[in-house]
């Protein structure tokens, strides 16, 4: 269902949900937003009138953010490695082994000179993994032990829509690959978070509670993180016993 609001048209979407879940997707700023059977259209239309101010502001954030456009890994771009912006030169190699290194404030690839766009960026994303799981194997590691958590699995894959998961039962995280671009401080807030979810499964007050005794920063982390780099932002809000 499209419920359309002055100019703006939002995607309404009824799942097996308890609580409405609104999102603002780049690059269009597109919204959507996901509600529980149990209401009615009428509710979801008063929701997103006392969400308007929010859903303004954030379409504007994502509409000025720095548009992650379709990269070609080429000579001249701008790439980010923990939240530093580096400038891609590429060096053809004919001999020897591909490498990526970090001189000043530029990322170097020595590649092959047929080297396809599909290579250049299989290349740079190895190189990224590297570097994030460096980084997430020290914070996992730290966090563990703070929390006086057994030892987790955890795995990086590529995802569109999330930063991380959590699979509580088999004690196992997932993160994005994409967290090797944004500040240190956000990949922590992100492991923090995930971690959390071993206690809490939902995004309810008892999760947010153990958040802010563990990180009581993270807040301004989650936004910092949101507004450096382009995925949806959202907002959950909890289904009271009378949420409108
Ligand atoms: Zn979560």
């Amino acid at each position: 269902m499209i419920i359309r609001l002055q100019d703006i048209e939002i995607e309404v979407e009824r799942k097996p949900i308890r609580n409405m879940h609104l999102s603002v997707y780049p690059p269009n700023a597109h919204v959507h937003l996901s509600m529980p059977f149990f209401l009615s259209d009428e509710d979801a239309r008063s929701f997103l009138l006392k969400k308007w101010a929010w859903i303004c502001h954030n379409r504007e954030q994502v509409l000025n953010q720095p548009r992650q456009t379709q990269r070609e890994y080429i000579s001249g771009e701008s790439h980010y490695l923990f939240g530093s912006r580096y400038m891609l030169l590429l060096e053809s190699v004919t001999a020897g082994a591909n490498s990526v290194v970090i001189h000043g404030n530029k990322i170097i690839m020595h590649c092959r000179p047929n080297a396809t766009r599909d290579n250049r960026r299989a290349q740079l994303q190895e190189w990224y993994r590297a570097h994030l799981r460096t980084i997430l194997t020290e914070l996992v590691g730290k966090w563990c032990e703070q929390l006086g958590e057994a030892p987790v699995e955890w795995t990086i894959k590529y995802m569109k829509r999330e930063w991380g998961s959590c699979i509580a039962r088999k004690r196992h995280l997932v993160f994005n690959l994409d967290l090797a671009r944004v500040p240190m401080e956000c990949i922590e807030y992100i492991v923090v978070h995930e971690l959390t979810h071993l206690a809490v499964q939902n995004h309810g007050p008892a999760f947010q509670a153990l958040m802010t005794q563990r990180l009581p920063n993270w807040k301004l982390l989650r936004k910092q993180l949101n507004d450096f780099i382009a995925l949806p932002v959202e907002d959950i809000i909890e289904n009271e016993q009378n949420p409108l």
